[in-house]
């Protein structure tokens, strides 16, 4: 699927682009992660929160939810991957920290029904900018470059 705001691929069974935060399915009833009964206009592209159109914050037409940090961070960082799975996820992030890379984990399990919002819910896994050649060297080594989100990542 092809986000309607960015134009970034995003896999098929999510409700929000990972690339902007979007709602890219109309389908979505899913609530703000701030109130309950507000339905989410989108999901913040660094935590994964659901948020309605009272919590959003946009930047470079990106959302964000209304932690501060947030909207700033994506200045120095760069989505390195995401997994269904936390077990893949602390393997990747043993596997790059033993390399001298400490990535920036966001799980947003949290505020999604496991089942029917598992990609949505799905790890994130952030590195610095400068570190996100060299980390994606390392996994593809590993044999762990499925993990990586390459459409997203050709496209930035
Ligand atoms: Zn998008
Ligand atoms: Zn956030
Ligand atoms: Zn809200």
């Amino acid at each position: 699927m092809i986000c309607p705001n960015c134009s970034c691929p995003t896999k098929e069974e999510m409700h929000f682009c990972l690339n902007c935060g979007a709602a890219v399915s109309t389908i979505a009833e899913i609530e703000c992660g701030n109130h309950s009964g507000a339905a989410a206009v989108g999901a913040c592209v660094v935590c994964g929160m659901p948020v309605c159109g009272d919590c959003a914050v946009t930047k470079e037409k990106k959302l964000f939810c209304n932690d501060s940090t947030h909207a700033v961070f994506l200045d120095h960082h760069a989505l390195l991957g995401v997994s269904d799975s936390e077990f893949e996820a602390d393997i990747i992030v043993s596997n790059l920290k033993a390399n001298g890379i400490l990535p920036l984990v966001y799980s947003p399990k949290g505020f999604f029904d496991f089942k029917s919002e598992k990609a949505d819910s799905a790890v994130r896994v952030f590195v610095v900018k400068d570190d996100r050649a060299r980390a994606i060297t390392i996994l593809t080594e590993l044999g762990l470059e499925d993990f990586i989100h390459l459409e997203t990542i050709q496209h930035l």
